[in-house]
C-alpha cells in the first residue's frame, strides 16, 4: 500500500505555482490507480494556509505544512530540512515533486538522508500490474524508458510540461504544522534573471519559431541581409509572443561576435546540444533540419519548415508541412499579415 506524499513550495504571492500544480496531477493519478494508497499534500512556504485552501478540494486526506519566513526563500538547508521534515511526517513512500530549481536541487540529498531514491526527468505517471511505474527519455530524448522501483521511499521529479495542472475548487481545509530546522549558513541575497534584455524564451508558448543559419547566408541577389532577417524575426515573435528557438549553427556565429542576429544566445538552441522545448507548434525557417537538431524538436506536436531546398532535412519524414519558399517572403508577408 503506497502512501503518497506531493511537494510543493508556495510562491512568493501565498499561491502555489503551475509546476506544483502538474506535479500534484501526477501524485493523483497514482491514487486514483493504487488501491488503498493515501495521498498527502506537504507545503512549503513563509505562510502555507493560502496554498493549502487552493488545493482544498484536490482530495488528499491530509494538507502537511512547514511554514515560516525561512521557508519562504530558495535555499538548500531549508528546503532540504523541510521535505525531510514532511516525508518522514507522512510516512510517505512515494514522494512527487516538480522539477523546479528549488526541489531539483535539495531532493537527490534528501532522497540520500532517507536511504531513497530518486528518478528525475519524469514524464509520465501510471500504474501497471498494481505498481507504480513512470517514464523518462535517455540520450537526448532518443529513447523512452518505462521504471518501477521496489525500494521506498521513492522520489520523482516530474519535469513541467508534461501533466495538465490540478484545476478545482478551493475549500477550507485544517493543515497539520510539522517542524523543520532552520540552520542553515546561507543568506538568500535577491532573484537574478538569466538573460538581459528582451525575453524571446517563452516556455508556455503555443509556438516554438526557430531561426536557422540560412537567415545569416547570401541570397538570391547575392548578398546577406542581417538587418532584415533581425526585423522579420523579432517581429514575428513579438506579435506572436511565440518563444524564439535557434540552431546551433546560427548560435554559434552569434558566439563569435559577428555581427549577425545579436538577440539569440546558447539559451535559444535546441537539439541534441541544447534544449528540448514542448510546444503545441513549431515553425522552423532557414534551418536545414538536421537530426542533431531535430532531437531536440521530440515533444513539438505540430512541425512545421520554410526551406528553400526541397530536400531539406524536414522533407526527409521529419516535419509535417514543408514549404518549400524564400522565408524572407514568407515572414514579410506573414508579418503584414499579422
Ligand atoms: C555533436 C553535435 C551536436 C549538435 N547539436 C546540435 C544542436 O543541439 N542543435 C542544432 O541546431 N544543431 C546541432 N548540431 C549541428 C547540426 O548538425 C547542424 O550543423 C545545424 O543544425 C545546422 O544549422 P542550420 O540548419 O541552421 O544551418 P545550415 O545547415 O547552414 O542550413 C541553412 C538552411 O537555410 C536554408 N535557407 C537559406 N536561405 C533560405 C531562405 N531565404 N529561405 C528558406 N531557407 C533558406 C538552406 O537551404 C539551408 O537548408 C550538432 C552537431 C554535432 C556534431
Amino acid at each position: 500500500m503506497e502512501s503518497i506524499l506531493v511537494l510543493m513550495h508556495v510562491e512568493p504571492d501565498g499561491t502555489l505555482g503551475k509546476p506544483a500544480l502538474e506535479a500534484l496531477t501526477a501524485a493523483r493519478a497514482f491514487k486514483q490507480f493504487l488501491a488503498g494508497s493515501t495521498l498527502a499534500s506537504g507545503l512549503v512556504g513563509a505562510d502555507a494556509g493560502g496554498a493549502a485552501r487552493q488545493i482544498g478540494s484536490c482530495g488528499a486526506e491530509r494538507f502537511l505544512a512547514v511554514a515560516g519566513e525561512a521557508y519562504g526563500v530558495p535555499r538548500y538547508a531549508t528546503d532540504a530540512a523541510a521535505a525531510e521534515a514532511l516525508v518522514r511526517a507522512s510516512g510517505a513512500t512515494l514522494v512527487v515533486a516538480a522539477s523546479t530549481s528549488r526541489w531539483a536541487r535539495c531532493l537527490a540529498g534528501v532522497a540520500q538522508r532517507l536511504d531513497g531514491r530518486i528518478d528525475t526527468h519524469i514524464t509520465g505517471a501510471a500504474v501497471s500490474g498494481g505498481k507504480p511505474v513512470v517514464s523518462r527519455w535517455y540520450y537526448r530524448q532518443r529513447m523512452e524508458a518505462v521504471l518501477q522501483r521496489t525500494h521506498r521511499p521513492w522520489f520523482l521529479l516530474t519535469d513541467v510540461g508534461c501533466h495538465e495542472p490540478w484545476k478545482g475548487e478551493a475549500a477550507d481545509v485544517e493543515v497539520q504544522s510539522v517542524q523543520a530546522g532552520t540552520a542553515s549558513r546561507t543568506r538568500f541575497a535577491e532573484y537574478r534573471a538569466p538573460q538581459a534584455g528582451e525575453q524571446t524564451i517563452r516556455p508556455d508558448a503555443e509556438l516554438l519559431f526557430v531561426a536557422g543559419a540560412g537567415w545569416t547566408k547570401k541570397q538570391a541577389d547575392g548578398k546577406v541581409h542581417h538587418e532584415e532577417a533581425a526585423d522579420l524575426i523579432l517581429n514575428f515573435v513579438r506579435k506572436t509572443q511565440s518563444s524564439l528557438g535557434s540552431s546551433k549553427s546560427l548560435v554559434d556565429l552569434s558566439g563569435e561576435g559577428q555581427a549577425v542576429l545579436p538577440f539569440l544566445s546558447h539559451l535559444n538552441q535546441v537539439g541534441q546540444t541544447g534544449s528540448t522545448p514542448r510546444h503545441p507548434k513549431g515553425l522552423a525557417t532557414c534551418c536545414h533540419g538536421e537530426e542533431p537538431h531535430v532531437v531536440g524538436w521530440r515533444f513539438i506536436h505540430e512541425r512545421r519548415a520554410i526551406n528553400l531546398d526541397a530536400n531539406c532535412g524536414w522533407a526527409q519524414g521529419k516535419a509535417d508541412v514543408l514549404y518549400v519558399a524564400d522565408a524572407f517572403e514568407v515572414m514579410r508577408r506573414l508579418n503584414e499579415k499579422l
